[in-house]
């Protein structure tokens, strides 16, 4: 049932006011083939746990909202576990059920905001492991027909925050349900941020999956922008990818500017240092500024315009090029 004019900021984290001129939801595949008839060929926009978007004004067109919920085994053997989730799952509470469950590979993204549906969408990642770690598969209708497409990993051809999703099927299809490969034997992956120091510190020597979760909780908890506290979308640009040639050169003007290695001719730089670098962190306009501990996210303190935010980062984009001459990309997703 198709609404008119809703106010959906409170399904989105950045707290811009915004209303759809449309709005439904969808809680399974055939309410979804039937909206999807109702509204053919208009402009449509699938809509998670809106924590990866920034709205420049009112949507004109149909904001549909996936509610398609359930967790099923679908295969099982010693060593790991094949599960189903419904693209309408909150994502956290799919790392709640492994960590229940006592099925490790997931532990390191707990409390990503936003639903299972959009984890594919960027490749969610956090902590040294991404979605694509246990992605099994993924169902799909396609909006201009309606059918039902399984995409395996190597259709949705990851990449660090990058999916064909975002690329060349930008737009094409509504994700219903990921499939991810969970382990029985859970290898943890503790080496990266402060895991070890805070698991140390707590006098944890043999962790289990549900140590590794609290603490990474914990670390989040105390270094992110809880949204119901202040607007934010996470991360707001990518770290970039930049020629090793690139990195030696700046390294004479900026001698620590920190590294990542890619590939043999490429390195990663992060985009907090070099916003924070250039003075950014904490700037505050009016509403809306650079949060001040996390210069990757930007936030909305009470009533910004969605459009200012985006000249903001229009205007870090700028300056960063000026300054290093990289070119940041947006990891929020702009809807105009
Ligand atoms: C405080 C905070 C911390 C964050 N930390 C991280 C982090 O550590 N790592 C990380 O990777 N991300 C992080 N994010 C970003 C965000 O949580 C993820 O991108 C998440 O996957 C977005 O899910 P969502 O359901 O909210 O997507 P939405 O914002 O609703 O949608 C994002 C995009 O996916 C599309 N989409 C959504 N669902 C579907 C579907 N079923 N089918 C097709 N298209 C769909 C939308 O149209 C949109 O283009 C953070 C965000 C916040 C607010």
């Amino acid at each position: 049932m198709l609404q008119e004019n809703i106010n959906i900021t409170p399904f989105t984290t950045f707290g811009v006011e915004v209303s759809s001129r449309y709005f439904a939801t969808f809680s399974s595949i055939e309410e979804l083939r039937k909206l999807l008839a109702e509204v053919k060929d208009q402009q449509l926009l699938v809509l998670g746990g809106g924590s990866n978007m920034l709205f420049r004004k009112d949507y004109e067109g149909i904001t549909i909202k996936n509610e398609i919920t359930g967790i099923s085994v679908i295969e099982e053997n010693e060593e790991s576990v094949l599960l189903k989730v419904g693209a309408g799952e909150v994502w956290h509470n799919f790392v709640l059920y492994s960590i229940e469950h006592n099925l490790g590979g997931i532990e390191n993204l707990s409390l990503i905001p936003g639903s299972v549906g959009a984890s594919p969408m960027q490749n969610i990642g956090a902590y040294g492991v991404e979605i694509k770690d246990v992605f099994d598969s993924l169902e799909a209708i396609e909006i201009a027909t309606g059918e039902l497409h399984t995409f395996s990993h190597q259709d949705c051809q990851f990449g660090y925050r990058e999916s064909v999703f975002k690329k060349e099927l930008k737009g094409k299809y509504i994700i219903v349900s990921v499939s991810y490969k969970l382990s029985k034997q859970p290898k943890l992956n503790t080496s990266y941020g402060a895991i070890n120091s805070e698991l140390a510190t707590r006098g944890i020597t043999q962790p289990s999956i549900k140590d590794v979760s609290d603490v990474v909780i914990a670390i989040r908890q105390s270094k992110l922008p809880d949204p119901k506290e202040i607007g934010n979308a996470g991360s707001f640009f990518k770290n970039p990818v930049i020629p090793k040639s690139h990195y030696i050169a700046l390294q004479k003007t900026y001698e620590n500017i920190p590294s990542y290695p890619v590939s043999k001719d490429t390195v990663k730089v992060p985009a907090g240092w070099l916003i924070d670098n250039a003075g950014w962190k904490g700037k505050t306009i009016g509403e809306y500024g650079v949060h001040k501990n996390q210069a990757l996210v930007l936030v909305n303190y009470g009533k910004a315009n969605g459009n200012d935010i985006f000249q903001l980062s229009e205007d870090i984009i700028a300056d960063i090029y000026k300054r290093y001459q990289i070119k940041l990309e947006r990891e929020v997703n702009i809807i105009a």
